[in-house]
């Protein structure tokens, strides 16, 4: 298979059978604790990168070959190898996923283009969305996402604002918080109020537990990230 990838088990998503939509590694940032490695495609251009026509070839070979765990499935989850968004396909390829079979779709997203409102007019057929927030600041943003120049938190924020009124699916916020650069309590408490205006289903707490696109990207220590989550409240679970 060259753009589906699983099914694989993970305690947020179940069993999921992934499709990776753009080539190794296009996205918009880079962020220091990718487990993909160093963004070598940074770029904001959509365009379709992998033809929606050959995902979708590959899917339906899959699903012919595939019945029974296709039964098992909780997710079709758009994400791979770099910002899923940025294939300018995704709307079209979630419609025909949703022709094609009754699967749940989830899509991963850095969140970086949710304040136009035609990204979430197409995501708005997904059933969840998990945007990533890992800071608050444009100061910590840069330094742990690394974002294209020009990307401005606060665009991504209200963004993120606005999908929650409009989308009727679930979203599930994803925090990646590193030892000493965004786990300060300061920021932690500012997030809560960005958190507050974001209302999502789920706030998904998570600390590099693997290889890192840069050395010395450290996890935050249980006995914070529990402190962290009490702070942040009850809709937080703690990977
Ligand atoms: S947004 Fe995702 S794919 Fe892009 S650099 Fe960050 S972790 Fe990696």
């Amino acid at each position: 298979m060259q753009y589906l990838y699983g099914p694989v088990k993970s305690r947020r998503l179940g069993v999921s059978l992934g499709i990776s939509l753009t080539p190794y590694k296009t996205c918009d940032f880079d962020c220091i604790y990718c487990q993909l490695g160093k963004t070598t495609n940074l770029t904001a251009e959509r365009k379709e990168y992998i033809e929606v026509n050959r995902i979708i070839g590959e899917f339906k070979t899959w699903l012919e070959n595939n019945n029974e765990a296709a039964q098992g499935l909780g997710y079709i989850t758009l994400s791979g190898s770099g910002e899923p968004t940025l294939n300018s396909g995704f709307g079209e390829l979630i419609s025909e996923i949703k022709k094609i079979a009754s699967l749940k779709v989830a899509v991963l997203t850095n969140a970086s283009l949710l304040s136009d409102p035609d990204i979430r007019r197409q995501l708005w057929q997904a059933d969840l969305i998990v945007p990533s927030l890992d800071a608050v600041t444009q100061e910590l943003f840069v330094k742990v996402d690394r974002p294209l120049a020009g990307i401005k938190i606060e665009d991504v924020i209200n963004g993120l604002v606005a999908l929650r009124k409009e989308f009727r699916g679930k979203i599930w916020l994803e925090v990646m918080l590193i030892k000493g650069i965004n786990d300060d309590i300061r920021h932690i408490r500012k997030l809560k109020e960005v958190i507050e205006r974001i209302n999502p289903d789920k706030i998904q707490l998570n600390s590099p537990v693997r290889t890192t696109a840069d050395a010395g990207v450290l996890p935050v220590a249980k006995t914070k990230l529990r402190k962290i989550k009490e702070i942040l409240g009850e809709k937080v679970e703690v990977f």
